[in-house]
């Protein structure tokens, strides 16, 4: 096992170097000792900062490849000795953890399964307690960022420092264009309160195709994520799992080349100056927004007195789908989104509701008085 005072070399902190993200690939699963070699030998050519592969996987339904299992660790030690590409594995439980540190993986990672069960993770700080190993956590399959957080937390608890999180999106009954819905204000809101935690994109399981993965990437990239993580095969199509949004090396280094790098801002005062006073017109249009708002509660409050008075329901179904369609057609004339039109919408219309039922329950409460 690695103890506390192994040496952590800089490559491995999830940061970006000279501007460039952190680069993760490999495929989905270690398949064949001679699958995962040919894969990271083409992979040197991106120069990728850690090698990824699946050894134990955790599959949706049973009676699938749930990968190798053990008998692939020696691989991935063949990978590091030969290509000298640092090497990442999903762990799940301690026996896995013990296992995969015996045989030098440089990096763990918990899985979106895992993150959603406590237990799971408790059981993997544990075993990392003593440990001088970075750590990703993937965000849970369902879209609750407590739960991402306290999975962090946990493996934080346990005294490892190096911790990333990887947003691979989240699992949705809706139909969608995504194989996992990204939900972009979850990542943001947990970079807001974990400033300190490195972000990565899993683009291919929020994708589970190949045709977004360069746009997904750029999305992330704007969003001034750290790093990526995207599943490369050498025969994708052939690949046991997620053979649809697995792609060759060659085409990773395309869509690496392709893409445009960020950063969070740059040295020039009149840029900078200019983005003040933009800035400040912005600011000044939202505060103009919020007081619209907070006209147009009032506004409904004095409505909901005399629906009250007159006892007709606060919910005037033909009001509402008339407000809803009007509001696209005008979004639209003006450039908006159905969907922020939509959204923002419902959100006006629930705290309206909201503040039409406490008006009339204060109402009844005074009078119960
Ligand atoms: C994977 O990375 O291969 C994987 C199983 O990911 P997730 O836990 O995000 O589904
Ligand atoms: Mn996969």
């Amino acid at each position: 096992m690695q103890t506390k005072e192994t040496e952590i070399t800089s490559d491995l902190l999830f940061v970006k170097k000279d501007n460039r993200p952190f680069l993760i690939a490999g495929p989905c699963s270690a398949e064949t000792e001679e699958q995962v070699m040919t894969t990271a030998h083409q992979l040197v050519a991106a120069d990728i900062d850690l090698f990824r592969s699946g050894i134990w996987k955790p599959r949706t339904r049973p009676g699938v490849f749930e990968g190798k299992g053990s008998i692939a660790l020696p691989w991935l030690k063949r990978v590091k000795e030969e290509t000298g590409l640092k090497t990442t594995i999903e762990v799940a439980n301690a026996k896995q953890v013990e296992k995969a540190l015996a045989f030098g993986i440089d990096v763990l990672w918990i899985g979106a399964r895992s993150t959603a069960n406590p237990f799971s993770v408790q059981e993997i700080s544990d075993v990392l307690k003593g440990v001088d190993v970075p750590v990703m956590v993937k965000n849970p399959t369902n879209p609750d960022l407590d739960l991402w957080i306290g999975a962090i937390e946990r493996v934080a608890a346990s005294g490892i420092k190096h911790i990333a999180a990887v947003h691979r999106g989240f699992s949705t009954y809706a139909k969608s264009m995504f194989r996992n819905e990204p939900y972009w204000e979850i990542p943001i809101e947990l970079r807001r309160r974990m400033p300190e935690i490195p972000l990565l994109c899993d683009n291919s399981h929020i994708c589970g195709n190949r045709a977004e993965l360069l746009n997904v990437a750029q999305y992330a990239l704007d969003l001034n994520y750290d790093g990526l993580m995207t599943e490369t095969h050498c025969d994708p199509d052939h690949a046991w799992s997620d053979a649809q949004q697995q792609i060759t090396p060659a085409t990773y280094k395309l869509l690496i080349d392709k893409l445009v790098f960020k950063r969070e801002m740059i040295d020039d005062s009149d840029l900078l100056e200019y983005m003040a006073s933009v800035r400040h017109q912005i600011d000044q249009l939202d505060l103009e927004v919020l007081n619209l708002l907070a006209k147009r509660m009032k506004l409904s409050e004095e409505i909901g007195k005399h629906k009250k008075h007159n006892r007709i329901s606060i919910l005037q179904m033909k009001r509402w789908n008339d407000i809803l369609e009007k509001a696209k057609d005008m979004g639209r004339e003006r450039g908006l989104s159905e969907g922020f039109i939509s959204d923002y919408f419902s959100a006006v219309h629930q705290e309206s509701i909201k503040r039409q039922s406490s008006s009339n329950n204060e109402d009844q409460a005074n009078r119960n008085h």
